[in-house]
């Protein structure tokens, strides 16, 4: 197979970034097509800055599409297009005059299945989180942004003795907070998490919802989650997501939490968080 080359970390990466006041994301009538094909319409949400708010609903109505384009992740697809606003603390992200990269410096991204670089130690794969950009970081600054990141990742005191062991070689749910603790490096505002724990056992679940819910006071959240006990028990404000047969998903109904698993308003949302979907 083709090895890759890696930069060395010692060269390549940019000095620590400050942390960063907290935000809130906000999604204006996001209609989302790909090619012909309408799949998001005119959904509104607001997630507040500091909290954690839970995207659930069925397969398929357009949940992930949503999450990707509150940092403009969707425009890998060359198909996709998009109406709508997204704003990040009132800016949005879409504005033409502002740079892809500040919206993706700004909000994470962490996904279903752990994706660390597997042959590249748990110090270098944090490390590479942060951007190419030329600037030098000292040796001290990265030892503290590592420290950091592991911390924030729930992962620090496993591994603070090992940070020159391969990713890899870690266990599924350590790799996902290894995986959580790289989104961390550009000290994101937003951390968008699409299903982070549907490929792991309950006990690395717990762990990485406690991670969420001790991160969640420096970053604001966004999570899919197909689990209803994990929507009740992380995030503060929640929205269901429905596509009807051949229709673009919408919100069917958002709100606190609490409020919406104890008293939903729509009868779809009774159903589906009381599994009769
Ligand atoms: P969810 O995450 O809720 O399961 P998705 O956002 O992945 O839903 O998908 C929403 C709809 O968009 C689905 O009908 C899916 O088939 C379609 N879709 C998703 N990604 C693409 C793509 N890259 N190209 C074309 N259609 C897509
Ligand atoms: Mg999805």
């Amino acid at each position: 197979a083709p090895t890759t080359q890696i930069p060395a970390v010692e060269d390549a990466y940019v000095a620590v970034p400050p942390t960063r006041p907290l935000a809130a994301l906000d999604a204006r009538e996001i209609t989302a097509w790909f090619g012909e094909r309408k799949v998001l319409d005119r959904v509104s949400l607001n997630m507040p800055a500091g909290q954690i708010t839970a995207l659930i609903g069925p397969s398929g109505c357009g949940k992930s599409t949503f999450l990707r384009i509150l940092n403009r992740m969707h425009e890998l697809v060359p198909s996709a297009q998009l109406a709508g606003e997204v704003l990040l603390d009132g800016d949005d992200i879409y504005d033409p005059q502002r740079k892809l990269t500040d919206a993706r410096r700004s909000i994470g991204m962490v996904f279903q299945k752990p994706n660390p670089f597997p042959a590249m130690s748990i110090r270098e794969n944090v490390l590479a989180g942060l951007k190419l950009t030329g600037a030098k970081a000292s040796k001290s600054d990265r030892d503290a942004l590592v420290e950091y990141c592991l911390v924030r990742g729930g992962l620090w005191n496993e591994v603070k003795d090992r940070l020159d062991a391969p990713g890899g070689g870690l266990s599924g749910g350590q790799q996902q907070r290894l995986c959580i603790a790289r989104s961390l490096a550009i000290k994101p505002r937003v951390l968008l998490m699409d299903e982070p724990c549907s490929a792991l056992d309950p006990t690395s679940t717990r762990v990485i919802e406690e991670t969420m819910l001790e991160l969640a006071k420096e970053v604001t959240i966004v999570i899919v989650t197909h689990n209803m006990q994990q929507a009740a028990r992380v995030s503060n404000t929640c929205a269901f997501f429905l596509a009807a047969q051949g229709t673009p998903g919408v919100i069917v109904e958002h709100g606190d939490t609490a409020a919406m698993f104890s008293n939903p308003q729509d009868q779809r949302t009774n159903d589906y968080v009381n599994g009769r979907f």
